[in-house]
């Protein structure tokens, strides 16, 4: 129930419902913790998870293979059994000191205060805003979140023929979606000698039967209403045009950390990330912050949710001693 009155004092508020997140809260309630709030701005709880709808997912946590989704209901149902309070739809809008949290949901602003506050938003890929590529803003440019969450919860194709750009491991999802979604690329590029991944984004292109165009970088995208084509430059400076419908920007990520930016935590002005100490403790003692929000570069879901428990035991430990 998303009544915020009655939480307006917590042990532990958790800010993202994630595979951090929801390890942690699950944890804090193992280690005795007695009010432990999790907020999510999504109508569902799960992360990045839930748009992933293929495996692997919870070989560590749950000692098998599940897909995304099968894997975020699981932690879901473990957290709500454990008694943790999941409010949905919920945003939290800034980090006071004192633990005093601004959120806004449909019921309206909302303020509550925690003893301890554990960030874990995640992160997100730089968008093509931020990519410094030139060309019109056409319908068909996206990045794998976007992607997964269109074909997956929306059920939606945002294009057949996409160039995708990147070769990181979640490049390596972007094409399990694709083909899951019947979305054939016509090539995959890669600005340097070999793929940011060795395994398996290097099978993974021959597996999908996609070109893998190496030393190779997008300069700009053509089409006025949608995606026609792209244009591509190798290391030699030799240029050319490629004709596709969409283009699929895949990783470079950045911490999700506008919240911990615009408040009175300190912040690894390179990275963009809350700076930790080795409790995963922020710059504020009541703060801490735990999943790939602080990891560079990211990590799968399995070590999120595992240095989410160490958090946890950290957090309640804390408590304890208080
Ligand atoms: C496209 C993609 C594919 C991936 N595929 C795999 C894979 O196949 N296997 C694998 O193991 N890993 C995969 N990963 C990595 C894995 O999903 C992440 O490592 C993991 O989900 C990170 O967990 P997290 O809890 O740190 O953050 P997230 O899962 O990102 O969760 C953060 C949560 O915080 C919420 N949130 C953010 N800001 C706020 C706010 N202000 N108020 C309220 N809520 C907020 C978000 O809604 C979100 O639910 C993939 C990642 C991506 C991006």
């Amino acid at each position: 129930m998303n009544d915020i009155r009655k939480y307006d004092m917590c042990d532990v508020a958790v800010i993202g419902g994630g595979p951090a997140g929801l390890a942690a809260a699950i944890e804090l309630k193992k280690n005795g913790i007695e009010k432990v709030v999790v907020f999510d701005r999504e109508a569902e709880a799960g992360g990045i998870p839930r748009h992933c709808g293929h495996p692997p997912f919870g070989i560590c946590e749950y000692k098998r293979v599940l897909t995304g989704p099968a894997y975020a209901r699981r932690m879901v149902k473990t957290a709500t059994d454990a008694g943790v309070t999941i409010l949905l739809k919920t945003t939290v809008t800034s980090l006071g000191s004192e633990g005093v949290l601004s959120t806004i949901s449909s019921d309206g602003p909302g303020k509550l205060q925690a003893k301890r506050i554990l960030l874990a938003t995640g992160t997100r890929e730089i968008p093509r805003s931020a990519r410094m590529v030139s060309g019109q803003r056409a319908l068909g440019i996206c990045n794998t979140g976007t992607l997964q969450s269109m074909v997956y919860l929306k059920n939606r194709i945002p294009f057949r023929r996409p160039v995708v750009v990147g070769t990181e491991i979640v490049s390596f999802s972007a094409l399990f979606t694709c083909r899951k979604a019947g979305i054939k690329p016509v090539a995959m590029l890669e600005e340097e000698s070999h793929t940011a991944v060795r395994w398996p984004i290097n099978y993974g292109a021959k597996l999908f039967r996609v070109p893998l165009l190496l030393q190779t970088h997008i300069v700009s995208i053509n089409g006025h209403d949608r995606v026609e084509s792209v244009r591509i430059c190798d290391t030699n400076g030799n240029e050319k045009e490629m004709s596709c419908d969409g283009v699929l920007f895949t990783g470079q990520f950045t911490p999700e950390s506008s919240l911990a930016r615009m408040s009175h935590l300190q912040i690894n002005q390179i990275t963009g990330e809350p700076i930790v100490d080795q409790h995963g403790r922020c710059s504020d003692p009541n703060y801490y912050a735990a999943g790939n929000i602080v990891f560079k570069p990211v990590k799968v879901a399995g070590k999120c949710w595992k240095v989410g428990r160490t958090t946890a035991r950290w957090i309640a430990k804390d408590l304890a001693e208080r």
